[in-house]
């Protein structure tokens, strides 16, 4: 490996820097952040409190709440992180798509109240409402008697998605997984699958800056993402999340090597969406806080280009 790239691995759980297991060993997470998690203001379980609480527990120094579509949590998130002595950076994961890939966008560093991407974001929360109610009304036609007032009291949020339908099946006993759920009914071309509308790309990438953030493209190894970068970057991407849960060591290193040749800051994070994966992923991916510097100082960089 390369030892450029090797520096900038993220410290790995009950592991050595080179992701070799040492049983009963556990780093220290502190100097490190998690950029990517989710509360119960979108698919995750948790709410801000328990997720800062598990943070501090896990000794992170800096946390980025990331929910689908909406930054209602970032206020309690941000509350909570001040009593825990933790920073915390406003972030949201856009739903998007360019060149007909899926794609989700993280915005760092948002101002939360942007009129702008307030209305935006209301728009796509919109359009996952009507996505429940025809997920449901499929299922429906199925012989699956699920109510869609049961999915919206259930999520009880107004970024419903799939993981509230296929909780609501679990609970109504109608699948006995989540994992059944998605596998029977919810997964792409499945049969109450229903494709979602959502945002261009490059439409994402301007929204995030014009509310003072950066753009960041999650979890590129999982979608085909390779083949976008070049136009992403002409519209002015900032970064990509090289470290996620659900990508191995030669993923990560294959984003470094990219983040390297179009000059894009790195990002990393769990994705934890809390109980709801079985176990909750906060802790297992430790960025090292250099990255957040660094992002930092690229906010400060656009700030202070708009500003003049
Ligand atoms: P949605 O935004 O409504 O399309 O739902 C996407 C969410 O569903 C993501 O947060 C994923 O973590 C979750 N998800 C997607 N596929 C699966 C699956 N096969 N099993 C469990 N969760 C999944
Ligand atoms: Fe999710
Ligand atoms: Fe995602
Ligand atoms: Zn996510």
């Amino acid at each position: 490996m390369n030892p450029d790239v090797r520096s900038q691995m993220p410290e790995v759980r009950d592991g050595n820097a080179s992701g070799v297991p040492t049983a009963g060993f556990r780093l220290p997470a502190s100097g490190c952040a998690d950029l990517h998690l989710h509360t119960h203001f979108s698919d995750g379980t948790f709410s801000p409190e328990e997720i800062v609480a598990r943070g501090k527990r896990s000794g992170f120094a800096a946390l980025a709440l990331t929910d689908h579509d909406t930054v209602e949590g970032c206020e309690r998130m941000g509350i909570a992180c001040a009593e825990a002595g933790i920073e915390f950076i406003a972030g949201a994961e856009l739903t998007a798509e360019h060149s007909d890939i899926e794609l989700h966008i993280l915005g760092y560093f948002l101002d939360t109240q942007n009129e702008k991407l307030l209305t935006e974001i209301a728009r796509f929360q919109l359009v996952r409402q009507n996505r429940i109610r025809e997920m449901v009304a499929r299922l429906n036609e199925l012989d699956v008697p699920l109510e869609a007032e049961k999915v919206f009291a259930l999520a009880n949020c107004r970024a419903p998605g799939r993981p509230h339908v296929a909780r609501a099946l679990v609970q109504a006993r109608l699948c006995s997984s989540l994992d059944e759920a998605f596998e029977r009914f919810l997964k792409k071309n499945r049969p109450a699958w229903v494709p979602k509308a959502k945002m261009s790309a490059l439409e994402a990438i301007e929204l995030i800056h014009q509310a003072g953030g950066l753009a960041v493209i999650a979890h590129p190894g999982l979608n085909r993402s390779d083949e976008v970068i070049p136009d992403l970057v002409a519209a002015g991407l900032d970064g990509l999340e090289c470290f996620h849960t659900k990508h191995s060591t030669s993923t990560s290193e294959h984003y470094l090597e990219l983040a390297d040749k179009f000059n894009l800051l790195v990002t990393g994070g769990s994705d934890c969406h809390g109980m709801s994966k079985g176990r909750p992923l906060i802790g297992t991916i430790k960025l090292p806080y250099t990255h957040v510097e660094k992002l930092k100082a690229a906010r400060n960089k656009r700030a202070t280009a708009a500003a003049s």
